[in-house]
């Protein structure tokens, strides 16, 4: 079987293209950051550069390491902005849910609020938003037209932000769904019974051997052993030769995930004007059966 290595950049290119606002009025993105984290910073970077590819505006605020709970909350509540989003992680002071809960609904770029996710992950309702990191990994999925209907998938990672929302959004694509955590006994077994793994724990190397012909998409983000270099949860170089699709670290997820904030960010803004929407075509009426 053919073996496929993702590349995240080009895919991200060719969607935002297709993305880019052409029209006088274009959509504005508010960003609340928080404190001066460098890694924080830098995916605001990627965000802001993104937005100028595709044409829209964005703006940052930024706010000391020690903002108040209720300082943050107020600033939110009076952004005018069509999408608003708070570069995760926040200080422990703050209150995570509280501050994304302060965010309207239908302006959540970031689409958490609990609004968001009980339509789309409990309901299986189809939105014009979804959470970007799982919505890149279905759009990756959907590029090499992998049907995962009745597939053993193993998700590693039950995290609010991936692991718990792309299981569920899998189980709604009628996928075969087991997930893994911290405390899974044989963890190897579950990645060896697996069509399909996906790591989203931030462990390198937690994933050392596939079946032969797997799909495996790494999520996983960590400093590697040299400063400066990110790695994945896939140990790449012994996977790469067992699964049929990989995806690498950097350079395959990520720039998909940034890719997906902007479509949701266009699909809110386009439903504000009641113009139509994107909505990812394989999480269809059929799919959602229970
Ligand atoms: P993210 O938001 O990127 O998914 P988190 O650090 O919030 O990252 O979550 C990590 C997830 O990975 C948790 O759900 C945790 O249970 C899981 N995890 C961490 N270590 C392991 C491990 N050794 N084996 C399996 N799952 C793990």
């Amino acid at each position: 079987k053919l073996k496929m290595i993702f590349n995240g950049n080009q895919l991200a290119n060719t969607i935002l293209k297709t993305l880019r606002i052409t029209s006088e009025i274009k959509p504005k993105l508010g960003i609340c950051l928080v404190g001066d984290s460098p890694a924080s910073k830098s995916y605001v970077n990627r965000k802001l550069k993104a937005c100028q590819e595709i044409n829209v505006d964005a703006e940052v605020f930024n706010f000391s390491e020690n903002v108040g709970q209720e300082q943050l909350i107020k600033h939110i509540q009076q952004m005018n902005h069509d999408g608003i989003l708070v570069q995760l992680p926040l200080p422990s002071h703050l209150n995570k849910l509280d501050i994304i809960h302060s965010i309207p609904y239908e302006k959540d770029v970031d689409c958490l609020h609990m609004h968001n996710l009980q339509r789309i992950l409990v309901y299986g309702e189809l939105c014009e938003m979804l959470p970007c990191t799982p919505a890149a990994v279905l759009q990756i999925l959907d590029y090499y037209d992998v049907n995962v209907i009745g597939k053993k998938v193993t998700m590693i990672g039950r995290s609010f932000l991936v692991g718990l929302p792309l299981s569920l959004l899998l189980q709604k694509r009628n996928a075969t769904v087991t997930v893994c955590h911290r405390e899974t006994l044989n963890l190897d077994q579950h990645i060896m019974n697996a069509d399909i793994v996906i790591s989203a724990a931030g462990h390198p190397k937690l994933v050392r051997n596939v079946k032969q012909g797997a799909i495996v998409i790494d999520v996983g983000i960590s400093q590697g052993e040299k400063k400066g270099k990110i790695v994945g949860d896939v140990d790449f170089d012994v996977v790469k030769n067992q699964a049929s699709l990989i995806t690498p670290v950097p350079g395959g997820v990520g720039p998909m995930t940034v890719c997906m904030l902007m479509r949701n960010l266009c699909n809110i803004w386009k439903k504000k004007q009641g113009q139509p929407v994107y909505i990812n075509p394989k999480l269809s009426d059929a799919y959602l059966n229970d």
